[in-house]
């Protein structure tokens, strides 16, 4: 599958300089066709989610993360939106309330997990705590370095235990955002999307791209890879997600339960 190519090979270290904001790999058709792509997928990622509930013998958790206005929400809408809400979850992490505060920064991260037969898409995650956190200086180094290793090992866990786990990067440029910024901006029907806190972010660009190449190169595993998906273009973004996870859900080996006999049943 071409879309591997985004992958982020297990040990390396990523210079996200050199990974691309916009890409045709795997996609040769333009951009009418692409959009046309993301609805059959979404189509497909429905039909894939009944099987994966009559499975039942599966867990999946998909991780978004990126800076603001790449688009994390409309890939939520667009790419699993079709999908069945008694089967799905989303949980979007938010800056964390105090009571979580007081505890290590996995406690509310855990109980959102998928259960069996379930999807979850974590809109924010655990890796706030390496990303936020570490620009932002909410906890000094020396702690916050040592949690790219309990993240690894709470990620195996959850994999030794029957989770499929796929993680998003959503990469787009400086100046793509600076243009989504400003469109939300001159469009009052966006306003209420626009969080003064993004510009504050924003100017924190190169030390963020920073947190998220160590984030990367540290923590894609075999059992739960990074993909860097570039960004700049909306449909792209979506048709490269679709298909990683209609690739990911396909190779699960998903089945019908056995029907039970049903000779000789009459309904009156
Ligand atoms: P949004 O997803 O745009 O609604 O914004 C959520 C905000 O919560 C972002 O600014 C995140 O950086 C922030 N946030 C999420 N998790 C954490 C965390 N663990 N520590 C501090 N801030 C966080
Ligand atoms: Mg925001």
């Amino acid at each position: 599958m071409s879309f591997e190519a985004f992958r982020v090979t297990p040990g390396t270290s990523v210079d996200l300089a050199s990974w691309p904001t916009r890409s045709d790999v795997g996609w040769d058709r333009g951009k009418e066709e692409g959009k046309r792509r993301v609805e059959v997928l979404a189509a497909r990622l429905a039909e894939l989610q009944e099987l994966f509930y009559a499975d039942g013998g599966h867990r999946l958790l998909a991780v978004l993360q990126a800076m603001d206005t790449a688009g994390k929400d409309s890939t939520i809408r667009d790419v699993f939106g079709r999908m069945n809400p008694q089967g799905v979850r989303v949980a979007s992490f938010k800056k964390p309330t105090a009571r979580e505060l007081a505890h290590d920064y996995l406690w509310r991260v855990h109980p959102h997990v998928p259960g069996d037969g379930e999807i979850v898409i974590f809109n924010r995650s655990h890796y706030e705590d390496v990303l936020v956190v570490r620009v932002d200086g909410l906890a000094p180094e020396e702690r916050w370095r040592k949690r790219y290793d309990h993240i690894v090992e709470f990620e195996r866990m959850l994999s030794d235990e029957g989770t499929t786990i796929v993680k998003f990067f959503i990469h787009i440029s400086r100046e793509e955002q600076a243009e989504r910024l400003q469109a939300r901006l001159d469009d009052p029907g966006k306003h209420w999307k626009f969080d003064p806190g993004d510009i504050e972010t924003r100017k924190k660009w190169d030390d963020y791209m920073a947190a998220y190449a160590e984030m990367l190169g540290r923590t894609s595993t075999e059992f739960a890879p990074w993909y860097v998906i570039p960004g700049d273009r909306k449909w792209y973004r979506k048709l490269a997600i679709g298909e990683i996870v209609v690739g990911v859900m396909e190779g699960l080996g998903l089945e019908y339960p056995e029907a039970p006999d049903l000779d000789g049943v009459v309904i009156e």
